[in-house]
């Protein structure tokens, strides 16, 4: 299981599902001639925290106009799946923000990227209150996110912290549950560390037979 997981500065994590990461991914512009493409991201705001989960996109429409360098979304085809998408939820189901890809490897907004996101800041997009909106740019090797304050109107990329497998996800359990610190009272190395080494990427290895041992666990 990989699981990309976005952080800002307060702590609050926007993850993005399995499924809707293969859809971003399936879109990026590898070819020479592939344009633009484009969507909403949909998802839920997780009860109790300011965390969110991407479950799902939109993708390219009918009345899309993408060329090599710009996109422009249609706005009915993409609301009439949002609003579908909203009531088979049973209204837990949000429309969150923004994607669209970019013909580089690691996307950076242009100008008119950021114009848009911050028109849609200021038009109120989305469910009302402080939730903040998430704009998504699909590069040809990155995936990249930023994060759109409807009150300030500032827009911050969150950092990217990595795929995590299963091995890494009990590793950072432990050191968390062990205020980063070894049994002995030594400072605990980050998963990112022991990568940079030979031995210590043998313990990353062992944490993943482990993890694996747990998860075929009866
Ligand atoms: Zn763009």
């Amino acid at each position: 299981m990989t699981r990309p997981v976005y952080l800002d500065g307060d702590g609050a994590a926007v993850q993005i599902g399995d499924a809707a990461l293969d859809v971003l991914l399936a879109h990026r512009q590898i070819a020479d001639d592939a344009p633009e493409l484009g969507g909403v991201l949909l998802g839920r705001y997780i009860i109790g925290t300011k965390d969110i989960v991407i479950d799902s996109t939109t993708v390219p429409m009918h009345g899309d106009i993408g060329s090599r360098f710009g996109f422009h979304r249609s706005a009915e085809p993409h609301q009439k799946a949002l609003d579908f998408a909203w009531h088979q939820s049973g209204g837990t189901t949000h429309y969150l923000g923004e994607w669209h890809t970019h013909a580089e490897p690691d996307p950076t907004p242009s100008a008119v990227d950021l114009d848009d996101w911050a028109r849609r800041l200021r038009e109120g997009w989305g469910t009302s209150g402080d939730t903040p909106l998430l704009f998504v740019i699909v590069g040809q090797e990155r995936t990249r996110m930023w994060r759109g304050d409807r009150a300030t109107l500032a827009i911050v990329e969150l950092k990217e912290r990595g795929r995590m497998t299963h091995g890494k996800i009990g590793y950072e359990a432990y050191g968390e549950a062990a205020g980063w610190k070894t049994f002995d009272g030594r400072p605990m190395p980050t998963w990112e560390q022991l990568q940079a080494t030979e031995t210590g990427r043998e313990t990353c290895r062992r944490w993943e037979v482990a993890a694996a041992a747990i998860r075929v666990a009866p």
